[in-house]
């Protein structure tokens, strides 16, 4: 009963070290990393919970790994991991701030089969060295150019907020100037060292503002300008949400894939810092289908309010990341009440 493959990914953070230190970063305290073996089992445990559920289910599955950290680059057995995982049948991808890429690095990128390494710039260079650090803007483009110049497809990954929110024209010409393959925006979860940014965080008038601009840039612009935020592409579909009570597209937390952390927690998402496992013990498969987290994202009577009763909730359900950030920010707990950024709420009412 083969159909659409099931795009499956793990998120993987190789290292909490990094050689920058931003103001925005969703981390808050180091912890003790995998060794090389641990990482290869990890990897390797993915490997069985895909193919088991291929031949179980009679799917078709399309996997993929995005390696990230910290920085990446900082772990001296990245590339051996990188070839671990592709000789796994894994898509491999790299997440890093670019600013560690010379001509070497990105010629052994582009030999690491990597089919995309997603480079973080948060604004034009005044917006980003202000969070990341002086000199960052300019190492980060050196990194991009390098990787374009090697042939490997190099891709712009901004975190929107009101610093650079008025920034996106701008940007999408810097992606273009550059060969870049294309650029795509999420906004700032204010978790981790990010909790100090939270009145940079878009309003939801702002938000929805923010998502229309984007629309435009993505219909002129010269490389693929996009996001994987659920809320941008709600106006898009209006009035053609699949009526299902099955999540079928948005928010991929538990949904489509998981993140595994440094010292191998397993959290839904890096961003909502909700531990549900350890991938070193115990099984993944079983975690999927037993975890009460990931059952909770899954289900629409578990959520409250705005979202439970929304049309779009199918294909989006908001930014869990984000909805955590706010109710933590409030003393609670709570992943699954609405998204304080949307637009929508209390327009998209199924009653
Ligand atoms: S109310 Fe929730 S599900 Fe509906 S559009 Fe907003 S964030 Fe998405
Ligand atoms: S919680 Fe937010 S950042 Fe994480 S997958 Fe969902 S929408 Fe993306």
């Amino acid at each position: 009963m083969k159909g659409t493959p099931f795009d499956f990914f793990v998120q993987f953070h190789l290292t909490e070290r990094c050689n920058l230190s931003c103001r925005h970063c969703y981390q808050s305290a180091a912890v003790p990393e995998m060794g090389f073996e641990e990482i290869c089992g990890a990897i390797t445990e993915v490997k069985k919970t895909v193919q088991g559920w291929a031949m179980d289910h009679d799917i078709d599955v399309s996997p993929s790994l995005h390696f990230t950290g910290g920085e990446p680059l900082v772990r001296q057995d990245l590339f051996a991991v990188l070839d671990y995982a592709s000789g796994c049948g894994f898509a491999v991808s790299l997440m890093t701030n670019g600013t560690l890429i010379d001509e070497t690095a990105a010629r052994e990128i582009g030999h690491a089969r990597v089919a995309d390494v997603q480079v973080s710039l948060d604004g034009t260079k005044e917006a980003h060295d202000s969070l990341r650090g002086r000199g960052a803007y300019g190492r980060a483009l050196d990194g991009v150019r390098h990787l374009v110049a090697a042939g490997v497809e190099a891709n712009l990954n901004v975190t929107v907020t009101r610093r650079n929110m008025s920034q996106t024209g701008e940007l999408v010409r810097v992606a273009e100037e550059l060969g870049a393959g294309g650029i795509a925006f999420s906004r700032l979860v204010p978790s981790g060292r990010g909790k100090g940014l939270m009145d940079e965080a878009l309003t939801r008038e702002e938000t929805g503002r923010f998502y229309d601009e984007l629309r435009r840039h993505r219909e002129n612009g010269k490389v693929a300008v996009g996001s994987r935020d659920p809320l941008a592409t709600i106006g898009d579909i209006a009035g053609e949400v699949p009526q299902t009570e099955l999540p079928v597209g948005g928010c991929a937390a538990g949904v489509f894939g998981v993140t595994i952390t440094a010292d191998g927690t397993i959290m839904p998402c890096r961003r909502m810092d909700l531990p549900i496992g350890d991938i070193r013990n115990g099984s993944l498969r079983e975690l999927w289908v037993e975890s009460p987290v990931l059952a909770a994202l899954r289900s629409r009577e578990s959520y409250h309010q705005d979202c439970q009763s929304c049309t779009y909730w199918p294909v989006c359900r908001g930014c869990r990341a984000i909805a955590l950030a706010y109710s933590r920010a409030a003393g609670g707990s709570d992943y699954l009440g609405p998204d304080p950024q949307c637009p929508y709420q209390g327009v998209s009412d199924l009653s």
